[in-house]
């Protein structure tokens, strides 16, 4: 699995998650930063749009990468089928191309 290819899917389908901790800005906090929390980023229109998605504790970042495990499981079933049509498909050109070669044999 190429990083790359799961990332711009990720990216794509919202699912590019992200760690951050944010500072809340008054001025007597001692708990300062707050989190971690977790979000997940998608462009739209050319815009970055950041959801959060909640506490990043064990639970979520488990299920967070279940999802990334899952979307890589994904890619890998659409590469092998887009092969396995990919080579259907010039299969059937190869075959055309025989059948008008034969017929050229037979004149
Ligand atoms: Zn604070």
């Amino acid at each position: 699995m190429k990083g790359k290819v799961l990332r711009e899917i990720l990216r794509e389908f919202g699912l590019d998650f992200y760690v951050k901790y944010v500072y809340c800005g008054k001025e007597k906090c001692r708990s300062c930063p707050h989190g971690p929390y977790l979000y997940a980023s998608r462009r739209e229109e050319g815009k970055v749009k950041n959801v959060y998605l909640g506490k990043a504790d064990a639970s979520l970042l488990a299920k967070r990468d279940e999802i990334v495990k899952k979307v890589s499981q994904l890619i890998v079933e659409y590469e092998r089928e887009k092969r396995f049509v990919e080579e259907g498909f010039k299969k059937k050109l190869s075959d055309l191309l025989q059948d008008l070669l034969q017929g050229e044999q037979l004149d």
